[in-house]
């Protein structure tokens, strides 16, 4: 139960350092090992770009990929997650989306790459990648009763919107719908940043899995990145829920809307109105709870907003 638990509460903080690191084969910075294994081109070399440039548990990573011949499909094996890459004309790189979870331990992990040629023959090359441990704050919360120690017909409510939730994560579309950099959905402080361990009442403990805005009730959110509205509607934790679909696995949640503006399967432009902060399901107050989701995994959506995106 509680990993299907999103939402928040106070308290505030928030650092990052990044940067656009450049690894051309074979790669020999420090800790990063590059293998190239072309069958062709073996003249020219991969350049694969990352952002951010140090990886922590919880980032997510955007992944520039230029290959040594031309391809007609890339994809790449990481951490035991296919990433999905797509090809941009305008920079003549391929963009893949992929991310680190908050359990993955620190060490080095390799990314493996597979392209096709135009000619069917295959071309590989692959990449160590060091994860590091992230300091990610504790904090105490309290929270209604109902959330913590639920009746039957609360768990009943809670499980059916597991269900939902199942439902619409697997039917996501692999094509990048994502397109330039991601937006914050409103202009107003942080409040809580995405990690936080929590106790609610002593007891429950999880992980904060998004980045909490001070938003009083009635403030504009708007969509971070375009993409296709995967869910809208009141669920219990997450109170009025939307969820965005940006293609590649990625998904973003916005969380205890006081309004939904949005219909499933609606096509949405980055900062198109979505709906307008509340502090509905199990919140602490009236805040906006942003969360990113990829492949099932929950990242930094601090991160994901500073990254600068073709
Ligand atoms: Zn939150």
């Amino acid at each position: 139960m509680e990993s299907s638990k999103l939402s928040c509460a106070a308290t505030c903080r928030c650092c990052l350092l990044l940067a656009f690191v450049t690894l051309t084969a074979p790669p020999r910075a420090i800790g990063e090992i590059g293998r190239a294994a072309s069958k062709v081109g073996a003249a020219r070399s991969w350049t694969i770009r990352r952002q951010p440039a140090q990886l922590v548990n919880g980032s997510p990573v955007v992944i520039e990929v230029v290959p040594p011949v031309r391809l007609t499909a890339l994809s790449a094996k990481w951490l035991e997650h296919e990433v999905l890459f797509s090809y941009d004309a305008g920079t003549k790189a391929w963009y893949g989306i992929a991310g680190v979870s908050l359990e993955t331990r620190p060490g080095t992990y390799i990314l493996e790459l597979k392209g096709t040629t135009s000619r069917l023959s295959e071309v590989t090359f692959s990449q160590n990648i060091s994860v590091r441990a992230a300091k990610y704050p504790s904090i105490a919360v309290t929270v209604a009763k109902r959330f913590t120690e639920p009746s039957k017909e609360q768990l009943e409510r809670i499980h059916q919107d597991k269900t939902v939730k199942q439902d619409a994560f697997q039917h996501t579309d692999p094509e990048r719908e994502w397109s330039g950099n991601f937006k914050s959905p409103v202009d107003v402080p942080i409040s809580d940043v995405f990690g936080t361990r929590r106790t609610f009442n002593g007891k429950v403990q999880s992980m904060h899995q998004g980045l909490d805005f001070a938003a009083p009730t009635g403030t504009h959110v708007s969509a971070v990145n375009s993409g296709t509205v995967l869910l809208a509607g009141p669920l219990y934790f997450e109170g009025n829920c939307v969820v965005l679909d940006h293609g590649q696995g990625l998904l973003t949640l916005y969380l205890h809307l006081s309004e939904i503006k949005v219909k499933q399967g609606e096509r949405i432009e980055r900062g198109q109105e979505i709906g307008l902060s509340g502090g509905t399901g199990r919140a602490t107050g009236p805040h906006l709870h942003l969360a990113v989701r990829w492949q099932g995994v929950y990242l930094n959506p601090a991160t994901l907003l500073t990254l600068k995106l073709p």
